[in-house]
């Protein structure tokens, strides 16, 4: 009888010469258990989790965090066609450099009021940042940051400008999305002014068509057009459950932000098991964890921190 580490040398070779052969790796295997012996798993990072200390060695941080096992990006910081002042190409150079693929970026519009009158702008803010998102390879471009949504109306010209960034997306053969922090599961009123947080900013009886502005951002968003980063944790500061959420709306959010309190896993308010547990059912994209509440020096520590966690977790595959 093989022992387990036998075993395991030999499931490697095996699976070796079935990508060389361009074969199924798993054409004569039985046990699904093979598959998590040898597939590493795929852990993103949210590049805004090191800040500044990212950039103090980029090429070397890159390659740190490829050594971590992180081995997709999803960028922050871009402004006109740069990356926090690097030119976005040799950011992907020095990402490919390291082992790691550029598979999502954070974008901004320059605004953050939506009106009929700078829709054209920011149509053409989206068409400049497609193209030069396109150039370097990246699948995903995704709005971190909540326009303003003071009414029920504000909340449909938001979604409209949404549904034309996805429109521009989608020409040039990307994904455009959205990505949540608390505010969003907030209510709004028509003709409202103000947003509503937390259950009880309206009392027990809320005006007629009340309505959660991430529910109504679902709603009123294009499914071929739109798709959503849910950020588990911010929707666990907007008082919801991200699960219930990935239950409701499979085909819609696409993309996760696996973040925590800090260091993924030690708070305990996140039930990241349940969590993993629906990213497999509904078949999501890809994650990207995300790390924030550590003191400025600690992040390079601290995002290790979080790929171990998932490394040693059971629930993530
Ligand atoms: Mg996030």
């Amino acid at each position: 009888m093989q022992n387990r580490r036998n075993f395991i040398k030999n499931v490697s070779a095996f699976s070796l010469g079935g990508i060389l052969a361009g074969k199924s790796v798993l054409a004569n295997t039985t046990t699904s258990s093979v598959i998590s012996i040898n597939a590493p798993k795929k852990i993103g990072l949210q590049i805004y989790s090191l800040g500044k200390e990212l950039y103090k060695d980029l090429p070397g941080g890159l390659k740190q965090l490829s050594q971590m096992g992180y081995s997709t990006l999803e960028l922050a910081g871009y402004k006109d066609g740069k990356i926090s002042d690097v030119e976005m190409s040799e950011f992907h150079k020095m990402a490919e450099d390291a082992g790691l693929k550029i598979t999502s970026s954070h974008v901004n519009p320059p605004v953050r009021e939506y009106t009929a009158s700078n829709k054209e702008m920011i149509a053409d803010f989206w068409k400049r940042v497609a193209d030069e998102h396109a150039n370097i390879g990246v699948k995903y471009i995704i709005q971190p940051g909540q326009p303003q949504t003071r009414s029920i109306e504000e909340v449909s010209t938001v979604c409209e400008v949404f549904n034309e960034a996805g429109e521009i997306a989608k020409s040039k053969g990307l994904v455009f999305g959205y990505h949540n922090h608390e505010m969003e599961f907030s209510r709004v009123i028509p003709g409202g002014k103000q947003m509503y947080f937390g259950r009880q900013a309206l009392g027990n009886n809320p005006p007629e068509g009340t309505e959660v502005i991430y529910d109504r951002m679902l709603k009123l968003t294009d499914p071929e057009l739109v798709i959503f980063e849910l950020d588990v944790y911010w929707a666990v500061m907007g008082q919801v459950d991200p699960v219930e959420y990935m239950k409701k709306y499979p085909s819609r959010i696409r993309l996760l932000h696996i973040k925590d309190k800090a260091v993924l896993g030690e708070s305990g308010m996140m039930n990241f098991e349940k969590i993993f547990e629906l990213y497999y059912r509904n078949n999501i994209q890809g994650y990207f964890v995300e790390l924030e509440g550590v003191s400025s020096g600690m992040q390079f520590e601290g995002v290790k921190g979080c790929i171990d966690y998932l490394l040693r977790s059971p629930f993530v595959k």
